[in-house]
């Protein structure tokens, strides 16, 4: 048996934002809090949403100051402007940190508590608002899953939040939202939907379902993503990644991520790295490592992303999938933790503490290698 979680109702495809007030209706809401962050406010993204929800007739109201990587306080600052007014529902505009940072207001709302008694393993499956995600990044597929992650920033620890709860009603993937991201923030979040597509297909809770959505996925941002960063106005390799990133979303939802997530949530929060970049930081080297446990399926997804040729044995796919892996971050520029500038001393003294906060996460347990304690 299988049990799968999805969006009910989405709207993808260029232009897909115009169907906002459109989706609501079907879904019977009337009455948004947007919940998004100074970029989007600034770039006038922010006011494109509200006019197309005035001339649908529709009365909203916002918070623009989500922050990247959200901590305790930006949700409760969100929660309290919400409370100001009399709204049926969330919409998370902007990357995975406003939507996040909406999902967890969603259930605070209605349920009340904090976020760090939400972490795992505690699981949050008693709905909150109706949440509604409109991502601008191509990367976290939060406007597909049933996971917000938030910082608690007196512990420096990035609180993985888990349950049916914080599954959006309603996705509004636009490609046309991401035309504005640079090089770098395209690069992050591309690999980050690249890391989300491989550990879901060699994840041990992985189903037909996930295995067919994360092989459609690595297969579109192996090619797109390149694209992406060096031609940005590139509409088709946009639509690609954006679609590549919600297809993992969904995948990795249903089917969990695995030791790269574990490991790079403590390293962003303590050292204050990038999702998607910490990730990629980690992929090639994590994948070596893991090769034995699921030897086949690697070996898979090289063949799947084209990087080697059908007929070869897995053994020799599995050496390749990582020598491109490595390849592909020099690439995109992506560093070591060591060329970034991770503060050696530091990071040996976090070890033990990040070594107990990913296994503590659980992902690390649906790797096909299983870390143990030492
Ligand atoms: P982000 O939301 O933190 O945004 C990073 C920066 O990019 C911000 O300054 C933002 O304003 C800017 N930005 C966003 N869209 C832009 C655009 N179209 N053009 C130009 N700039 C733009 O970045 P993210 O990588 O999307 O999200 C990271 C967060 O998502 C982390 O907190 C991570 O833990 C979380 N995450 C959540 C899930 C999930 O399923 N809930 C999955 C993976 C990651």
């Amino acid at each position: 048996m299988t049990a799968l979680y999805l969006p009910s109702l989405v709207r993808i495809g260029g232009g897909a934002l115009n169907e906002l007030p459109a989706a609501l209706k079907q879904a019977g809401l009337s009455a948004p809090f947007i919940i998004t962050d100074a970029f989007m406010a600034q770039s006038g993204s922010l006011d494109r949403v509200k006019g197309l929800l005035a001339e649908a007739g529709f009365s909203s109201g916002a918070f623009p100051n989500a922050v990247p990587d959200p901590t305790v306080a930006s949700v409760e600052a969100a929660l309290a402007a919400l409370k100001q007014g009399d709204y049926d529902c969330v919409i998370g505009l902007g990357g995975g940190s406003p939507i996040d940072t909406a999902k967890m207001v969603a259930v605070l709302a209605r349920h009340g508590g904090t976020p760090s008694r939400l972490k795992v393993p505690h699981v949050q499956d008693d709905v909150g608002l109706p949440i509604i995600a409109i991502p601008t990044t191509a990367g976290t597929g939060s406007e597909a899953t049933r996971v917000t992650v938030i910082t608690d920033e007196k512990t420096d620890e990035k609180m993985l939040c888990a349950g049916y709860a914080y599954l959006p009603h309603i996705a509004i993937v636009d490609y046309e939202l991401t035309l504005t991201m640079p090089r770098r923030l395209t690069a992050d979040t591309g690999l980050d939907a690249l890391t989300h597509a491989l550990e879901a297909y060699v994840s041990r809770l992985a189903s037909p379902f996930t295995d067919a959505l994360a092989l459609a996925a690595m297969k579109r941002i192996w090619h797109a993503l390149p694209v992406a960063c060096e031609e940005p106005s590139s509409r088709e390799a946009r639509a690609q990644v954006m679609q590549g990133a919600f297809e993992a979303g969904m995948a990795f939802s249903n089917a969990s991520v695995a030791l790269v997530h574990g490991m790079s949530r403590p390293i962003g929060a303590h050292f204050h790295v990038a999702h998607g970049l910490s990730n990629a930081m980690l992929l090639p080297e994590i994948t070596a490592w893991s090769i034995t446990g699921a030897e086949a399926r690697y070996a898979t997804c090289a063949r799947v992303m084209g990087i080697v040729p059908d007929n070869m044995d897995d053994a020799s796919a599995c050496k390749a999938l990582v020598a491109a892996l490595r390849e592909r971050n020099r690439a995109l520029d992506v560093p070591t933790p060591r060329s970034y500038g991770l503060e050696e001393s530091r990071w040996n003294d976090l070890l033990p503490l990040m070594a107990e906060q990913a296994l503590a996460s659980g992902s690390p347990a649906n790797n096909p290698r299983v870390p143990a304690h030492a």
